[in-house]
């Protein structure tokens, strides 16, 4: 795929936002573009329009605007992706039916090449690994947003596992990192919040 960095296209404002608008072709260049984008105003997004969706990042970090539509064309996969959530904002804007996806953690069940991608709330949706260019179903429905409270008490947990992590309490922070996630989900996610392999969380907790 080629790679080129983004173009600025346009500065503007609708209603109480503002928009600084790119293009690019290779919509993996736009996320890492978008990564490495720091907005601190609400309000303000930085999108970046390719010919794979438009991504775009705000306070609140990476987004997809909308799916694409061939993502709920579940007959064009030909494999299962793993997933994992990626950040808990997105999905519970995706729980409330505020956005028609959330980011995910995916790898592809072809060739376990791992990126992020929107897919649907509690469904399956079609995502096209961008490595191999295999279609892969992926299924969402044990990732969950139970109510506003328990979102509430999970991200407060969540930002109390990042400060034991940043005290290096690893013990303390995969406690509670893991009481916020899904069981099935639970050891990789830790290990990925608590930034270590899963094989030395195992000997953390054992
Ligand atoms: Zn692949």
């Amino acid at each position: 795929m080629q790679s080129t960095h983004p173009t600025f296209v346009r500065k503007e404002r609708i209603g109480d936002g503002t928009y600084e608008v790119y293009s690019c072709n290779d919509p993996e260049v736009a996320k890492s573009f978008l990564a490495a984008t720091k907005v601190d105003q609400k309000n303000y997004y930085v999108i970046v329009e390719t010919t794979d969706g438009n991504w775009g990042t705000d306070i609140m970090g990476l987004f997809l605007e909308q799916l694409r539509p061939w993502q709920t064309n579940i007959n064009l996969t030909q494999c299962e992706g793993i997933v994992a959530p990626y950040s808990i904002f997105g999905l519970q804007m995706a729980a409330r039916d505020v956005n028609d996806n959330f980011l995910a953690k995916i790898m592809c069940g072809k060739c376990e090449h791992n990126r992020i991608d929107g897919i649907r709330y509690k469904s399956i949706t079609a995502v096209k690994c961008p490595n191999c260019q295999t279609y892969n179903s992926v299924d969402s429905k044990n990732i969950i947003v139970a109510s506003k409270e328990f979102e509430e008490i999970n991200a407060k947990k969540f930002e109390l596992g990042n400060q034991a992590n940043i005290a290096k309490d690893f013990e303390r922070a995969f406690q509670l990192f893991r009481e916020c996630y899904d069981n099935r989900y639970k050891a990789a996610e830790c290990a990925g919040a608590l930034g270590v392999q899963h094989n030395h969380l195992h000997r953390l907790i054992d």
